[in-house]
């Protein structure tokens, strides 16, 4: 048997054991302590120091802060891109909402604007305005940040930008993940970088990220004793996971060139197939976190799917749309059969960033063959 190739593997630095063992050192293993601020402040950086970022146990509770934070409540409804990974809509029923779903644009395969802002309309004549809308960055693609972002300017509703597989991406050289009221990224072990398990929640100020920290620590008031005058929440990143964050850190910007290089051979090894890629709109970046095809059929993808496994290489078909899942079967939605189509024909390769040339060879081999 083939060694098995993943679709998107962790990929270590190197220096991440030295941060580990420096919590180890001090004894601070817990969720406080310098990984946990030095993580956050490379973040910071790393995002030019236009916002403030708290580390959390996951992206799917920076999506669930961000909605707390925003005072969305029970019978709320919450505009979300049908096209992503089930936690992007999870999260709107924690806080008792109801999720209403957008169907994507062709240009970026995200949020389209268009469907975006015809719902919004038709929920204000029915009285209900939504109270957010989640737009995410699937695969590391860019939303269509610009007018995304002036419709909820237009309506005055908020943007969680879900930017959980786009750090390293940009628009016009601003990061994603600064773009929306609030950004949330992810740091579980199929990302860009990882820290095993762990999120971010990306917030305007130093107040926010006060606020966001207090709920993230179960919501102490100042008191000896234990007092509380708010819900809290669980949700800090423990400061030896932070550890391999800042050694995480220091690669970044090599996992992103690794996984752009990754998209950039796939494409040029099958440009004479009938193989389509998601091109990069102008002034757009993509880390391309996962490489994605398009092929003619659903029963071409199978076979691809079927042939790849065979190969012991691990594959995906793209997200199924939120809108076709059972368990949001009754939620409304506004389709226009494009993420339909995408989940259909595509197919996610593996693209991890310690990929070798011999497995991308086999993995074109097996395409090629179609
Ligand atoms: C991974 C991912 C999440 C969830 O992040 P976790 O850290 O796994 O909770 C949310 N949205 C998208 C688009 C993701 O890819």
């Amino acid at each position: 048997m083939n060694k098995k190739v993943w679709l998107s593997p962790p990929h270590m630095g190197g220096g991440e054991q030295k941060y580990i063992q420096e919590a180890f050192d001090t004894n601070w293993i817990a969720p406080v302590g310098i990984n946990i601020t030095e993580f956050e402040r490379g973040i910071e950086k790393y995002l030019k120091g236009k916002k403030k970022v708290v580390a959390l146990s996951s992206g799917t509770a920076a999506i669930h802060l961000a909605l707390v934070l925003l005072k969305v409540q029970q019978g709320d409804e919450v505009l979300c891109q049908s096209f992503t990974f089930s936690a992007t809509a999870n999260s709107i029923t924690y806080v008792g909402a109801t999720p209403v779903f957008i169907d994507s644009e062709s240009e970026t395969w995200n949020m389209c604007p268009v469907l975006l802002e015809k719902a919004i309309n038709e929920r204000m004549e029915a009285g209900k305005k939504p109270k957010a809308i989640i737009a995410v960055h699937l695969y590391g693609m860019p939303y269509n940040v610009e007018k995304i972002k002036a419709i909820g300017k237009k309506y005055e509703i908020p943007i969680i930008e879900d930017a959980a597989s786009a750090l390293g991406s940009m628009v016009n050289k601003q990061q994603c993940g600064t773009f929306g009221d609030y950004g949330i990224l992810s740091f579980n072990g199929n990302k860009i970088i990882t820290t095993s398990g762990g999120g971010a929640l990306i917030c305007k100020d130093d107040k926010t990220k006060d606020k966001a920290i207090f709920l993230a620590t179960q919501a102490r008031d100042e008191a000896p004793h234990y007092q509380h005058s708010h819900i809290g929440y669980n949700y800090r990143m423990s400061n030896v996971l932070a550890g391999i964050g800042r050694g995480q850190l220091e690669v970044l910007e090599e996992r992103v060139k690794a996984r752009r290089r990754i998209f950039n051979f796939y494409k040029k090894t099958l440009k004479h197939t009938r193989f389509q890629f998601l091109e990069e709109p102008v002034g757009y970046t993509s880390n391309r976190w996962l490489t994605c095809v398009l092929t003619d059929s659903y029963s071409i993808r199978e076979k691809i799917r079927v042939s790849l496994s065979h190969q012991n290489i691990e594959c995906r078909p793209l997200w199924k749309p939120m809108h076709l899942q059972p368990v949001f079967k009754n939620c409304l939605s506004y389709k226009n059969g494009i993420s339909e189509e995408l989940f259909e024909k595509g197919l996610c390769l593996p693209s991890g960033s310690n990929i070798t040339e011999e497995e991308l060879n086999r993995i074109v081999g097996v395409l090629k063959d179609f």
